[in-house]
């Protein structure tokens, strides 16, 4: 088995406890590409050998290569929320790799082709993710923190003092809630607790645009300050 969901039953909060997993000169490597006409980022982390791939929002050679001549294991496929920019490249690395896909179940009504125009086929995902779940992968922990309100199902992953956001929270803006599933009142919600429970210095890798600190987005950011 490339990766396995562990799912305590005590603690739903992802607290400070988690920072410091990475020793320092641990060689994670997290390379970034953007896709689709969303300008969507999909993010592989790479270690010892080892890999995750998260939110391949559609089939990419670039990707596919690095992974290929890499000579990667790529151990799972994690999923900040089911929007077909974010999702659209899942089968296509399912086929080449064989991981498993995770992802929020309240978010599957995003995963039948057409839920949004240029998703061309249904994709498929073997895990459903719960606030407070650990998901060990490429020998590293990623910690998933419920942050609905961009879409239902919407979570984010924290990984040593690295936070992937999806469309939670970027550079100075939050993610939109206009679509079916969204409420601006959630997501509002879901970054406030996001400050509360991560440190100034976590790094936030969003699904699009650049990174960002938690720190910079609770003094600079437009719509949530901390
Ligand atoms: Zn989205």
């Amino acid at each position: 088995m490339q990766s396995s969901l562990k799912r305590a039953n005590a603690p739903k909060t992802v607290t400070r406890f988690f920072r410091g997993i990475l020793k320092r000169g641990d060689p994670m490597e997290i390379r970034t590409f953007v896709m689709t006409p969303y300008q969507s980022n999909c993010y592989l982390i790479t270690h010892h050998g080892h890999a995750v791939v998260i939110d391949p929002g559609a089939r990419d050679s670039r990707l596919e290569d690095v992974i290929m001549t890499s000579g990667l294991t790529v151990d799972a496929i994690l999923l900040t929320h089911g929007h077909a920019d974010h999702v659209g490249g899942v089968m296509a690395i399912k086929d080449m790799t064989g991981a498993d896909a995770y992802m929020c179940n309240r978010d599957n009504r995003w995963l039948k082709r057409g839920s949004l125009p240029f998703l061309d086929h249904d994709v498929i995902t073997d895990h459903d993710l719960e606030d407070g779940d650990t998901v060990h992968a490429a020998g590293l922990d990623f910690h998933v923190i419920g942050t609905p309100g961009h879409s239902e199902g919407g979570v984010s992953f924290l990984c040593g003092d690295v936070l992937f956001s999806g469309d939670t929270l970027f550079f100075q803006n939050v993610g939109r809630t206009d679509l079916p599933g969204g409420d601006s009142k959630t997501l509002y919600m879901s970054v406030k607790k996001l400050y509360g429970m991560l440190p100034d210095d976590t790094k936030v890798f969003p699904g699009h645009g650049k990174p960002t600190t938690i720190g910079h987005e609770r003094t600079h950011n437009l719509f949530v300050r901390g």
